[in-house]
């Protein structure tokens, strides 16, 4: 049985996992990167597209053999439109593509678990505090901005209309600005093993935002979110409990609104404020890129197995017992 993942974002851990919990291995990716991945003696197969529809069929061709893994930028990379197409089974909740990729379907969901999420506003006519506008997708940050007061909204609307990164408004979403630091929260939900992990903790490394903090505070420049890296983090234990019980109602949500539910990886990216409040202002629904950072196993990962286990073995091994157990199905859809 081959597992299969597009060449970015946490393919070699995803490979280095699987190949550990004994399957064969396959990439699928940009040509330009096949000089890149062919050092790593753990992938067995790969493919260089040149365009998405090669990238599809390339998927396609594992629909008897394989299983694919998706991460954050398989539908940057080949387009929603074309997932919807793949044939091969996918590791996990396909359903919640959908969900990830509109913002507000995603805070209604984290809502309705009873998370702690940012204040959001409608129109930018409404904004009444500090607030930050994002645009749709997993785009890294992209064209984020941070706004004072709902004239620099608008403002910034306008630039991003100019700069076709929108076309109209109903594809930003407005949310309050939490002030805290951040903390990413990862998970994973084991239909297997019917028990939630937390697998790790990370914060994103953004630019240039976390680099203001350099300059002498009289410098003033507009942040912008970009993030190119990852830090790795611990919490408080005595807010793990707390985070544990987020990650349970989320779990719980998802099986009532998308069928078959949670399965594997997942994230809540929150901020932690100075009163102990855990806000979320995202989800993500797979494998997040933070997970990279522990590559043998992280602080919590530990705690559950006592070896090393990142989150690309770990889902190796959620296939391994589904398959020796003949419940394949339950995690795959
Ligand atoms: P996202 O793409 O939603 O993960 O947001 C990119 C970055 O913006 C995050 O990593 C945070 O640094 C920051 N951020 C997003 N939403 C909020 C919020 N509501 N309050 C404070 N910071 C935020």
């Amino acid at each position: 049985m081959y597992v299969v993942t597009i060449g970015s974002h946490s393919s070699l851990q995803i490979l280095h996992g699987a190949k550990k919990e004994g399957f064969n291995t396959s990439l699928i990716t940009p040509k330009n990167r096949v000089k890149f991945y062919r050092q790593f003696q753990f992938i067995d197969e790969i493919y260089g597209y040149e365009d998405e529809d090669e990238a599809l069929d390339y998927i396609n061709k594992f629909s008897e053999n394989g299983i694919l893994i998706p991460h954050g930028s398989l539908v940057e990379y080949i387009g929603p439109e074309r997932v919807k197409k793949i044939k091969t089974k996918i590791f996990g909740n396909r359903n919640l593509f959908e969900w990830e990729a509109n913002q507000k379907k995603k805070m209604s969901l984290l809502k309705k678990a009873g998370i702690k999420i940012p204040e959001q506003f409608e129109s930018p006519e409404d904004v009444d505090r500090l607030v930050i506008v994002k645009l749709p997708g997993a785009k890294g940050g992209k064209g984020y901005f941070i706004a004072r007061n709902k004239e620099e909204v608008k403002e910034g609307l306008n630039r991003l209309i100019s700069q076709k990164l929108i076309k109209d408004l109903d594809e930003v979403i407005i949310q309050e600005y939490v002030i805290g630091v951040p903390m990413y929260f990862q998970f994973f939900n084991s239909v297997i093993l019917n028990r939630l992990e937390i697998t790790g903790i990370d914060i994103r490394y953004e630019t240039n935002i976390d680099g203001l903090r350099r300059l002498p505070s009289d410098i003033k420049i507009d942040p912008t979110l970009v993030v190119v890296g990852n830090i790795p983090a611990v919490a408080r234990e005595s807010l793990l409990p707390k985070v544990y019980e987020y990650g349970e109602n989320f779990v719980n949500t998802v099986k009532e609104l998308v069928p078959p539910g949670m399965i594997g990886p997942f994230c809540l990216e929150s901020i932690v404020t100075d009163q102990g409040d855990i806000v979320v202002f995202e989800f993500s629904g797979r494998i997040v890129a933070g997970t990279n950072l522990y590559i043998s196993g992280s602080p919590y990962s530990w705690l559950y197995w006592d070896e090393p286990m990142s989150v690309g073995r770990r889902i190796g091994r959620e296939l391994k017992l589904a398959i020796n157990s003949n419940k394949l199905d339950l995690v795959v859809t």
